[in-house]
């Protein structure tokens, strides 16, 4: 036996013995905290602590510290960009934080809740509507998104047009660092200008700073009604214009505008027969527009109905009546993502450009695919209020075929590059993850990353949190998670 396996088999008795039997797991119990969502991502852990407190997370950080034992902290392992997967081949413990499950309080006055790391996003949501008041972050996963998970990814979804990501929901934070200290900055006050904010420094590091194990989240007024408006669009080139009327008629009350491709719904309406068709009107595309508020919506639907009519920027469009119908909007939005209803190998991008270079964005996205692929089928949707594409391009060919993955290769780095000409982002929601991080090295300038590099240095000086994530192991193989290049030897050259 080694002294590195003989120590982090130490490792894994003391932890074990620190968190009692329903502490931990290992053997065929951990399959599902080793793989991501979709199977897409792999890894090897040692084993899963599930500790139930702060202090039990401070303390299993001490004894990998003390072991060299690497930490990848997960929540509800939704993430999509597999940053919650072990990586590397240095010993490994998965920490998951579903144990630290409680919402701690919930405070209308204030207009915040507390919650444990571990808390399903959902939980929030009912929480907040019982005291008549809104939780804002919302998307597909949120029935097994845990709020840990969300800060981490500086989760998106549906509401951020109005009321910005994850980042702007956060109060106050408490972390247990790479040493095992707890910092408590749960002060949660709407103003303080003490100096460095740091809890924005956790918030989409993706673990690899810290352990996030308690949030205070803001809450806003509850609106009256939601109301969806499902519309087809009669010309995508003045998409904009119809986004600036939403905007004009509706002002802060224009709570969502999603793109919705009618390749999909078709495709979603022909897979589900829990889903009905919410419009007679075929179109290339649909948008849903959601208008939050009090008794005016309805003045104001008509007015937005009218006059995109007059103007010729809709086609036809209908308004839900009654909850089943705005029910119905939303779940048929849910099942759009191409990953359940498309087959074959599947390019994506979680893309953001300037929100008035979407269409032109697209139109030229497909264009340079099909140079490449000719059969490729783009297919975009998603938060086009906030410039945000959930994008995918699918090429016909067989992976694995040395020819087809040097053409999706080049389909990834044209569409990339795109992006970039346009000012746009590659990584608008999810995160980096392991899935990105050297397509992101172009975006970012070598004096960002090196500002990150050092952050991680100061706050992880041994590689421990989530190694191999957000940073490029080409550019920077000491953060690889292997271990051909230990912490500390690698470092000086690669960060200045
Ligand atoms: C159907 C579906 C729809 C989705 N739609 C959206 C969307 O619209 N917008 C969007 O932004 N995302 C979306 N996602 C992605 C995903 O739900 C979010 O990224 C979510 O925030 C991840 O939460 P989680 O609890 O599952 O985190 P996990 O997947 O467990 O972890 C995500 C990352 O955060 C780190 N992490 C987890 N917990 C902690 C912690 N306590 N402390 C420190 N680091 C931690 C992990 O190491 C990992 O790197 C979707 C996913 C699915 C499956």
């Amino acid at each position: 036996m080694t002294g590195k396996v003989h120590m982090s088999q130490q490792a894994m008795e003391e932890i074990k013995q620190l968190l009692g039997p329903r502490g931990w797991l290992e053997g065929e119990d951990i399959a599902t905290y080793t793989a991501d969502i979709r199977g897409a991502y792999k890894g090897e852990a040692m084993l899963v602590a599930r500790p139930a407190s702060t202090e039990e997370v401070s303390e299993v950080v001490k004894i990998c510290r003390r072991h060299g034992v690497c930490i990848v902290p997960q929540s509800g392992n939704t993430g999509l960009v597999g940053g919650g997967v072990p990586k590397g081949n240095r010993p490994t413990i998965i920490l998951s934080v579903a144990r630290m499950n409680k919402l701690l309080s919930v405070d209308p006055l204030r207009y915040s809740v507390t919650a444990e790391a571990g808390c399903i996003v959902q939980t929030i949501h009912d929480a907040a509507a019982e005291v008549d008041r809104a939780f804002s972050l919302d998307w597909g996963a949120r029935g097994s998104a845990m709020i840990g998970g969300a800060i981490s990814t500086n989760a998106g979804g549906m509401n951020v047009l109005r009321f910005g990501n994850t980042r702007d929901q956060v109060l106050g934070l408490e972390v247990v660092l790479p040493d095992g200290r707890i910092w408590n900055g749960m002060r949660a006050l709407r103003k303080d200008s003490s100096g460095y904010d740091l809890k924005h420094l956790f918030i989409g590091a993706e673990g690899t700073l810290g352990i996030v194990t308690k949030a205070v989240m803001r809450l806003h007024p509850r609106p009256q009604r939601d109301q969806t408006m499902f519309a087809a669009v009669a010309d995508a080139d003045r998409l904009m214009e119809l986004f600036a009327l939403a905007r004009a008629v509706a002002s802060d009350g224009l709570t969502a505008f999603e793109l919705v491709p009618g390749y999909m719904v078709e495709k979603a309406l022909a897979k589900y027969d829990t889903l009905r068709r919410p419009l007679e009107t075929k179109a290339e595309w649909y948008v849903m527009v959601r208008f939050s508020g009090r008794e005016e919506i309805d003045t104001k639907f008509e007015m937005f109905f009218e006059q995109a009519m007059e103007k010729e920027l809709i086609t036809d469009a209908s308004l839900a009546q009654n909850m089943a119908q705005e029910q119905n909007l939303w779940d048929l939005r849910d099942e759009i993502p191409p990953l359940k209803l498309m087959e074959g190998k599947m390019l994506k991008w979680d893309a953001s450009v300037p929100i008035d270079r979407i269409i032109p964005f697209l139109k030229e996205a497909e264009a340079k695919s099909k140079a490449i692929e000719p059969n490729a089928k783009l297919i975009a949707f998603g938060h086009v209020g906030d410039g945000n594409l959930h994008m995918s391009v699918w090429p016909e060919g067989t992976p694995g075929d040395t020819q087809f993955d040097a053409l999706c290769k080049k389909i990834v780095s044209t569409v990339d590059d795109l992006i970039f000409s346009y000012g746009g982002s590659i990584c608008a929601e999810h995160g980096v993850g392991v899935e990105n991080f050297d397509r992101v090295t172009a975006q970012k300038s070598d004096l960002e990353f090196e500002m990150m590099a050092n952050i991680k240095r100061l706050f992880d000086p041994d590689n421990l949190m989530n190694p191999g994530k957000v940073f490029d192991p080409q550019k920077y193989p000491a953060l690889s998670g292997d271990d051909d290049i230990l912490p500390g030897q690698g470092w000086a050259g690669q960060v200045k």
